[in-house]
């Protein structure tokens, strides 16, 4: 008798972690409000921000153009925000453009670590 409604408050247990389980997952900080009971009901704003630098201008001839001309270069660094605070670099990418005529195309970031402008 006692061992079937211990049992039975096991199983419940049980169930009502599953019930909770789709909830954490679907905010995403499963081990976070995890570790500490009372954070369940927490809500969380988090996305995705890009930030960009304007990382200096170098003379070249433009791939577009084929003048000589100056080149903006430009670096867009995307991280990963919990409520408005950047925390995890999700991805950076570096982009030429060109003050003659204006277009505007990525290089890579081998490429614009040669470049002067660091
Ligand atoms: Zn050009």
């Amino acid at each position: 008798m006692q061992s079937a409604t211990e049992g039975d408050g096991v199983a419940n247990d049980h169930l009502l972690y599953l019930l909770r389980g789709p909830m954490k997952e679907g905010v995403g900080f499963g081990e976070f409000s995890g570790s500490s009971g009372y954070c369940r009901a927490m809500f969380f704003i988090f996305g995705l921000r890009t930030k960009v630098d304007r990382s200096g201008v170098v003379q070249q001839v433009c791939r577009h153009c084929g003048n000589h001309a100056a080149q903006v270069i430009t670096r867009r660094a995307t991280k990963f925000t919990l409520f408005f605070v950047p925390l995890i670099p999700v991805r950076t990418r570096y982009a030429q453009q060109c003050t003659f005529c204006g277009a505007e195309y990525e290089i890579a970031k081998a490429d614009a670590r040669r470049l002067p402008v660091g």
